[in-house]
């Protein structure tokens, strides 16, 4: 060990101390762009990181030919360190091509704006706005103004308050209308909504008792009259959302258990989920009962999210009776779950769009991405097959296919959209393994990431949300550089 000592010391002499090294000409763009603070930490880091090597096997087995020590040099170590700093400076949050094929995905960030909310986004961000000052009056203001009565106008209900997302929105209505008292649920609707957002752990944090009814199949209107009683606060309905019960099954229609609620005096509360302003199916997509439906249907609160087939940003939206707006507007709990002015800013000309449907399958990206025919993506796909074998090597084959997306956030796996992508498969014919798995990491790895979706040995990769400039972008990328695994 003493000689291994005596090698080190050697090795690790030849560094230039850290003083001079910083004050040398080959530090100093690194200072000047991240100061001496952050470059002298970082330099002492990469310094320890290079005596743990000195110290390892490798580098046991490196100083026999002592090749190391010329490679710490003051040019060198400016290198990796300018490196570091770079590496560190990188933004977390990166913009990556969603090519999993499914349209809303929360790991994603689900809805993407449409243009006319980005700009009010970067205004209200820059400048000065009406947040919560009425301009007619100058006095105090309310931040729910600026979106209520465009959401009146669009959903039928008599008033409107807006939250911080729909998780937050079912826990305020809970709240604020059912504190210790009970709230009558049907077993089929007590569904888990990803993301750990389960309806009876809600209800027991928002301080309200579950009441249970029917069963997981089948659930009639006398099981919720049976269960009225004094300590009823409210009836609720939950949108199944991304799960299904088929074959025998029953449930009440939201006009009964309405007409039930209100002969014992009883609100009822539809959580939405998703939430559509547009009857879906006129353009070929699954049909989603509207917000609208659902308030004419008697809903006398109404929850949705505003980034998912809103197509707007995160928000809870609770629509519904005067009287019971006010009452959920007052909770305490109102002022922990507003939103900030960004999400109204994002929201009000999203919300502007669905005054002129006819133009909604162009403006909202959402529903332009649904709605996107697939021969675009074949065409799509047919474009960019040469760039990625070519990219990816002769180890792949590379193969134009159509394919199943999805909506997602919520929306029915059974329910696809017919699209085109490309599908990546070993070119020997061999199952993908390891192979195949380094070539998604390496496409995850690139300056802006690939995220595909790996199945049945093969990469898949759905073009459905690579609309033009992107697909610009991404060729650019795989053109520029060599696949490293
Ligand atoms: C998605 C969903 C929620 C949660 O909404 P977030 O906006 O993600 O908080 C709640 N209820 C239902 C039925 C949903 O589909």
């Amino acid at each position: 060990m003493s000689e291994d000592g005596g090698t080190d010391r050697g090795a690790l002499a030849r560094i230039p101390s850290i003083e001079r090294l910083l004050a040398s000409d080959a530090f100093a763009p690194a200072i000047a762009r991240y100061g001496r603070h952050r470059t002298l930490d970082t330099l002492r880091a990469l310094l320890d990181t290079h005596r743990q090597a000195l110290r390892n096997e490798a580098a046991q087995r490196a100083r026999a030919n002592d090749d190391l020590a010329p490679r710490l040099d003051a040019d060198t170590l400016a290198a990796q360190t300018l490196e570091r700093l770079e590496a560190d400076a990188a933004p977390r949050l990166r913009t990556v091509f969603n090519l999993t094929g499914t349209v809303l995905h929360t790991n994603l960030g689900r809805a993407l704006l449409p243009e006319s909310a980005i700009r009010a986004v970067v205004e209200a961000m820059t400048r000065p706005a009406n947040l919560e000052f009425d301009l007619a009056s100058g006095a105090r203001g309310d931040r729910d103004d600026l979106v209520a009565p465009l959401l009146r106008e669009l959903t039928g209900a008599e008033a409107a308050t807006v939250v911080n997302n729909n998780a937050a929105a079912v826990l305020l209505v809970l709240a604020a209308l059912a504190p210790r008292k009970e709230v009558i649920v049907s077993r089929g609707e007590l569904v888990e909504i990803g993301g750990a957002f389960r309806i009876p752990d809600i209800m027991a944090r928002a301080g309200a008792k579950l009441h249970e009814v029917g069963t997981t199949n089948r659930t009639h209107l006398h099981d919720y009259a049976n269960a009225i009683g004094p300590r009823t606060a409210m009836l609720m309905k939950v949108h199944a959302s991304n799960y299904a019960i088929e074959g025998f099954t029953h449930a009440v229609e939201l006009d009964a258990l309405a007409t039930l609620a209100r002969t014992h005096n009883l609100p009822v509360a539809v959580d939405l989920g998703s939430g559509s302003f547009v009857e879906l199916a006129q353009y070929g997509l699954p049909h989603e009962t509207t917000v609208r439906q659902t308030v004419e249907a008697g809903a006398d609160i109404v929850t949705f999210s505003g980034d998912k087939l809103l197509g707007g940003p995160q928000a809870g939206l609770i629509v519904g009776r005067a009287d019971l707006i006010q009452r959920i507007k007052k909770h305490p709990l109102k002022r922990a779950l507003r939103v900030s002015k960004l999400t109204l800013a994002a929201l009000e000309p999203v919300l502007a769009l669905y005054r002129h449907p006819e133009t909604l399958t162009e403006q909202l990206t959402t529903l332009r991405l649904l709605t996107r025919a697939p021969a675009q993506m074949h065409e799509a796909a047919a474009r960019l097959a040469p760039v990625l074998a070519r990219w990816a090597g002769a180890e792949f084959a590379v193969a134009v296919e159509p394919m199943l997306s999805q909506i997602g956030s919520g929306a029915l796996p059974v329910d696809v959209l017919p699209s085109a992508g490309l599908v990546v498969r070993r070119a020997d014919g061999k199952p993908g393994g390891r192979v195949l798995l380094a070539l998604e990491r390496a496409l995850r790895a690139l300056p802006r990431p690939v995220i595909g979706r790996l199945a049945d040995h093969a990469l898949r990769l759905d073009l459905r949300c690579l609309e033009h400039d992107d697909e610009a972008v991404f060729v650019a990328q795989l053109a520029g550089a060599l696949r490293s695994s």
